[in-house]
């Protein structure tokens, strides 16, 4: 999507460690035109599927999934990163590795929106190694729901998550992906889709 990738050429910030901050336009102040945008896009992108309900992960991915929400007409249900888990059986949990925080979360859903059949996309703001969306996908399968589809902002494709979930047949589309970038020159280079 070239006004994404226009956006992050204009405003990204490159840092140590393969992070891209986009502060100013996705992860702490919001541009709601631009992800009105990325919700039509997506719309596009996943036209034929066949979507009940969007799952993210706090706190990052909401903002996003409830914009792209409106353009498939269905609620947006949230992963909570849990400082305790009560097991009493309310809830799906899971444990997810934040490439960000460089700590491990558990994170739950409750079961009263998660259900059995039902058809889930996942939407996230970023795609590095995986682990976000494969513990959503996790989520989703001991529900007994189905995993729609995955819809990213930026992936950063030299990173292995795009890979692994692409090669296990999920619908995975990202809107911008990230072939390299160099935090020393600032270069971004984007791949061709
Ligand atoms: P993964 O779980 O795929 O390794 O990383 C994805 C999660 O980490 C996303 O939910 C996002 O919040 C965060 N993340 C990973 N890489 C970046 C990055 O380069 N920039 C920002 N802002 N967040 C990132």
């Amino acid at each position: 999507m070239k006004l994404l990738e226009e956006r992050i050429r204009r405003d990204g910030v490159i840092k140590k460690g393969n992070v891209l901050k986009v502060d100013s336009f996705i992860n702490h102040q919001m541009d709601i035109p631009l992800f009105n945008e990325m919700g039509k896009e997506f719309k596009r992108l996943f036209a034929d599927a066949k979507v009940d309900k969007i799952l993210t992960i706090e706190a990052s991915g909401i903002g996003i999934a409830c914009v792209v929400a409106q353009y498939f007409d269905c609620p947006v249900v949230f992963a909570k990163k849990a400082q305790s888990i009560n097991l009493d059986g309310e809830m799906y949990t899971t444990k997810i590795e934040s490439f960000t925080h460089k700590r491990v979360y558990d994170v739950i859903v409750s079961k009263k929106f998660l259900h059995p059949g039902d058809h889930v996309l996942i939407i996230d703001d970023f795609l590095a190694n995986g682990c976000a969306v494969n513990g959503l996908i996790e989520l989703i399968e001991n529900a007994g729901a189905i995993v729609e589809g995955v819809g990213i902002a930026v992936e950063k494709g030299f990173q292995i998550g795009g890979k692994l979930i692409r090669d296990r047949g999920i619908h995975l589309e990202s809107l911008a992906i990230v072939e390299s970038m160099d935090d020393e020159t600032g270069t971004i280079v984007f791949r061709e889709q």
